[in-house]
């Protein structure tokens, strides 16, 4: 099955910055996106707090690059010869789609849908 949707989020834009107790926030405008301390808790380590609120706030630059890569040009080879633009985790052709069970597009789907 071939499928080409790929809704868009709306999730607060990047670039992100993170301070020194783990508060992910939007550097634009200084807005809270997530608090990953464990607020005393004990819970979570520090390193793993701190990678957390790594990897959130690199969240936006990650999906742009994975949709900038989702139809690469001159990705897939064309039966008639030469190359057009597709997936490079699926081979699927940007005309025809990915190819079902592709990773790029599970990733892609995740993040703006909240669906793999
Ligand atoms: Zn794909």
């Amino acid at each position: 099955m071939m499928t080409t949707d790929t809704p868009r989020g709306t999730h607060t834009p990047g670039p992100r910055e993170t301070d020194t107790n783990n508060i992910v926030y939007a550097a634009a405008d200084s807005r809270m996106i997530v608090d990953c301390s464990d607020m005393g808790s004990g819970e979570l380590d520090s390193e793993r707090r701190t990678a957390n609120a790594r990897l959130i706030a690199a969240a936006p630059d990650l999906l742009a690059e994975l949709i900038a890569l989702e139809w690469s040009p001159d990705q897939v080879d064309v039966e008639a010869g030469g190359y057009e633009a597709g997936c490079p985790s699926c081979d699927g052709s940007q005309r025809e789609g990915h190819n079902t069970g592709c990773r790029l597009r599970a990733a892609i789907g995740a993040a703006t849908r909240g669906q793999s």
